[in-house]
């Protein structure tokens, strides 16, 4: 053991002492790594190839005790404290520079209760590994559509995906969590128990404490589904975006239907003159009998002359890994998005305008389309807000070269200006890159971020838990 250099949470130098280093291992289950160890390197990548910050120290926490002695370790000698999930979120939140990461990533026990339809799940799970276990029953929760996004991050920002225009967010199927507060105080909270802190955390990041598990509610699905990916030239992209805003307006609860614009993938049911091109993906699924789907979607399967279609009977772990390979680890990253009232004229423009100087081939603009019942839960029922926006913009920028960082984040800053005055105003929290305070304000209601600023200023004065998308607490 050594002395360690870390950074205080004002960003001064500090060091923690042989001594302090001894008693803390002594008190940990898991793994301390540090500067030179074999897997320090790998336990400080995430997913976001632009982030690369050199902790002073991670533990790879094994249980929730070793999350409160880490807790307690940062806050008795100051030091700045960042919490590793699955990794996943853009703004790279979950490393910090010469600070201490609390890593989640080997808490990734799963407990199914077929019977109750619940799951448990620890805090390093992805998406991937929680569908898995749910499925081994035929059940599942909302989750993301990419498999690789930890359960952690995605659930205390809010959460939706395929599932959630029939059973909500993530948010709106969580039972209970186990949370480890900045005065390291281990407890359940849900609707019964610090009912104020599980309004906190159904949207609020992890500004109020580490979650050690999570407990969900799960519904009957699949393990087959009717869903599919069609693929429409982008000659024809302005007219199927206007058609489309009215025909998911009308759509059930069970059937969810979103769009991407970006050049083709070498997609093996395109034509290979198709490869590269941009085009318009319309990816669907939809909760019920194929015959049923297959009929509702007709009108979209026969709009115009699709490029191709991959659409049928699909195992939902299968579905659910569908985007995996656009979104791979290690490339670089910078998202901009916005929420919709309506998708109207001037933000359908001004994405194909803009989609047309792509600054790199990885770009894309994912449109998801939400409403059904993330829609009926009331504004102030859960931290997430805006639950009456029904689609968002997602600009995913993505190139390789260090190179490019410079042209592509403006590229996606002119669009995100472009599209400003045709957004709601708001965004979704868990898809800001750091761009600055006020935007993190945008992604609450007024009343709903008083209400936060006062849980956080209750439970984390001192503001320990800063690595995220901050709620500062009052002076
Ligand atoms: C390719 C891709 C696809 C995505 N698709 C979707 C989607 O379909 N739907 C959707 O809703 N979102 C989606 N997201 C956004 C996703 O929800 C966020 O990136 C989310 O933060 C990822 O969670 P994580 O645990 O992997 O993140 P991390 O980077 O590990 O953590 C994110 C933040 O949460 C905090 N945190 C993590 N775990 C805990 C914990 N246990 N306790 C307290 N704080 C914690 C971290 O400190 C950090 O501030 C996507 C992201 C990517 C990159």
């Amino acid at each position: 053991m050594r002395t360690v250099q870390v950074t205080t949470t004002s960003g001064e130098l500090g060091f923690l002492d042989e001594a302090a280093l001894a008693g803390f291992r002594a008190s940990l289950q898991g793994q301390i790594l540090l500067p030179g160890d074999e897997d320090y390197d790998s336990a400080r990548t995430i997913w976001n190839g632009m982030i690369d910050r050199r902790p002073g120290l991670i533990v790879r926490c094994a249980d929730a005790g070793d999350v409160a002695h880490s807790v307690n370790l940062a806050r008795y000698h100051d030091i700045l404290v960042a919490v590793k999930g699955g990794g996943h979120n853009v703004a790279g939140n979950a490393v910090c520079h010469g600070g201490l990461v609390i890593d989640l990533s080997s808490m990734k026990a799963i407990e199914i209760d077929s019977a109750r339809r619940e799951a448990r799940v620890q805090p390093g799970c992805l998406l991937g590994d929680l569908d898995q276990a749910t499925q081994a029953h035929g059940l599942a929760t909302p989750g993301g559509i990419v498999s690789t996004t930890g359960v952690s991050g995605l659930t205390l920002g809010g959460g939706f995906g395929w599932l959630s225009r029939k059973f909500g967010l993530s948010v709106d199927n969580l039972i209970s969590v186990e949370l480890v507060t900045a005065e390291g105080q281990t407890g359940t909270v849900s609707a019964s128990e610090n009912a104020d802190l599980f309004w906190g955390i159904r949207g609020g990041g992890g500004n109020f404490g580490v979650v050690t598990s999570f407990r969900f509610r799960l519904h009957e699905v699949g393990p087959q589904v009717y869903a599919g990916l069609i693929v429409q030239p982008f000659s024809v992209a302005r007219d199927y975006m206007r058609f489309h805003r009215d025909f998911v307006a009308a759509a059930p609860d069970e059937l969810s239907v979103w769009l991407v614009v970006r050049h083709a993938p070498p997609l093996p049911f395109l034509p290979a003159s198709v490869h590269g091109q941009l085009v318009l993906l319309i990816p669907f699924l939809f909760l019920g009998e194929a015959t049923e789907g297959e009929r509702l979607m007709k009108p979209i399967s026969r709009f115009g002359t699709p490029h191709g279609a991959h659409v049928g009977i699909a195992s939902f772990t299968g579905w659910q890994k569908g985007f995996d390979p656009l979104n791979a680890p290690g490339a670089r990253n910078y998202w901009k998005s916005c929420n919709l009232n309506d998708l109207n004229d001037g933000a359908i423009d001004s994405v194909l305008e803009y989609t047309q100087k792509f600054p790199s081939p990885h770009c894309e603009i994912f449109i998801p389309h939400l409403a059904g019942a993330v829609s009926r839960v009331p504004a102030d029922a859960t931290a997430y807000g805006h639950r009456d926006a029904p689609f968002l913009i997602n600009v995913h920028t993505r190139w390789e070269s260090p190179a490019d960082d410079r042209r592509c984040v403006s590229w996606a800053r002119e669009l995100f200006d472009a599209l400003r005055p045709y957004s709601a105003g708001s965004v979704y929290v868990n898809f800001i890159s750091d761009e600055g305070p006020e935007r993190v304000q945008d992604a609450y209601t007024g009343a709903t971020w008083e209400r936060l600023v006062d849980l956080k200023t209750k439970y984390d004065p001192s503001n320990l838990f800063r690595m995220n998308q901050n709620i500062k607490p009052r002076a």
